[in-house]
């Protein structure tokens, strides 16, 4: 049995990935220093799996703690998860998002070399297109100039990678450029469980519904869009999930030293759009009202999807409401998140 060590995989992606991963019958190892996120995930993954996952409270960038969980597993692909992701946080404090995304990386990989796990997926997003309007986005589409530290961290870990794979021709790379993946299991056992109050549309539209936050601000309706707030390809977490099951699929057969997927529906929604469709999933109004843009935003963003879907097979299956439905189950089962 082919083993995936899932670095970040007690968090929102990873662990609806290490449910996949299962189902598709890999063996799975989780390493993560729960920075953002719960024990409580693998009390709920065991509750959906039925089994309980080997799992690791360490930091990515504590080598000698990395290497332990290399040398009690065989481990033949690393899926790599593992960084901090708010975008405002990592304006105000750019150093930490450096040194914890970049050396996170960079610890795994060298580890990966010393024990030759050649397979290996990191987790990046369309935010290194930077703020481009040529859409949609397609894999060839230029990187662009980021509008914050985190964005930069994908970007410079992508530089990093293809580095690596150049100097190191037996290694495999597959870069994964999300969209903007929302929803949750359809167990509602787990989800987006964020710590105080979100930055992201989808958590804090959960929120408002849910009753726990008063109103919804929509950033800036002047945008050139169909009715003037932004675009986003949203794309459904388990849709996600199986699009990393493809690409480590794909590295087992692939002599491409590195590979670079667009994870999307390749249908955008806009902000008023996807307002109307949670209203719909949760049966109420949303309270919401209109301020300016927030810096740094596009107006539109959605991905070309045609290259995942030829070469790896992946095509997502989930449209808004689903993504809709499946929040709000998670919302109502777990109104105040995970216990700690
Ligand atoms: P998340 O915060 O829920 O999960 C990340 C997990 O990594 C957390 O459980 C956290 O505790 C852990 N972690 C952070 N630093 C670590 C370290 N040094 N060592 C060990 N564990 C560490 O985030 P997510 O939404 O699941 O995102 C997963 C990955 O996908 C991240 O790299 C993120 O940047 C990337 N990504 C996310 C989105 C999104 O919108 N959610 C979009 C594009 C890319
Ligand atoms: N958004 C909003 N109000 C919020 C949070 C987000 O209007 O409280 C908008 C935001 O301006 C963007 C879209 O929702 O147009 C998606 O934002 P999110 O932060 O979820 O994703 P990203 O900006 O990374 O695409």
């Amino acid at each position: 049995m082919s083993t995936v060590l899932v670095t970040g995989g007690n968090g929102y992606i990873g662990s609806h990935t290490v449910i996949e991963l299962d189902k598709s019958g890999y063996d799975v190892v989780i390493a993560d220093n729960l920075a953002n996120s719960k024990m409580e995930v693998q009390n709920r993954l065991e509750k959906i799996c039925g089994k309980r996952f080997r799992f690791y409270n360490v930091d990515c960038c504590d080598i000698d703690a990395m290497r332990k969980v290399f040398n009690e597993n065989k481990i033949d692909s690393v899926i790599h998860f593992a960084g901090l992701k708010a975008v405002g946080e990592s304006v105000r404090i750019p150093l930490d998002y450096y040194q914890n995304n970049i050396d996170s990386m960079i610890t795994v990989a060298r580890l990966m070399a010393e024990y030759n796990v050649r397979n290996l997926v990191f987790s990046s997003s369309a935010t290194v297109y930077g703020m481009s309007e040529d859409v949609p986005f397609t894999e060839e589409s230029p990187l662009g100039v980021c509008t914050n530290p985190y964005g930069w961290t994908k970007w410079m870990l992508e530089q990093i990678l293809r580095d690596y794979a150049k100097a190191n021709p037996d290694v495999r790379v597959c870069l994964l450029r999300y969209f903007n993946p929302v929803g949750a299991h359809e167990s509602g056992l787990i989800g987006e469980d964020p710590r105080g109050i979100p930055n992201n549309l989808f958590p804090y539209i959960s929120k408002v519904a849910g009753g726990t936050l008063e109103c919804l601000t929509v950033f800036g309706d002047d945008y050139p869009t169909r009715d003037g707030t932004c675009i986003r390809d949203y794309i459904h977490v388990c849709d996600l999930a199986q699009g990393h099951v493809k690409a480590i699929d794909y590295l087992c057969r692939t002599d491409e030293s590195v590979s670079v997927f667009n994870l999307g529906t390749g249908d955008g929604t806009t902000v008023k759009e996807a307002i109307a469709a949670f209203e719909k999933a949760c049966g109420h109004e949303i309270k919401h009202v209109f301020g300016p843009r927030r810096a740094g935003d596009i107006a539109v963003s959605f991905a070309k999807t045609d290259k995942a879907e030829k070469i790896l097979g992946f095509k997502a299956k989930y449209d808004i409401n689903d993504m809709c439905s499946s929040c709000w189950k998670w919302q109502t089962m777990n109104p105040k998140g995970l216990e700690d």
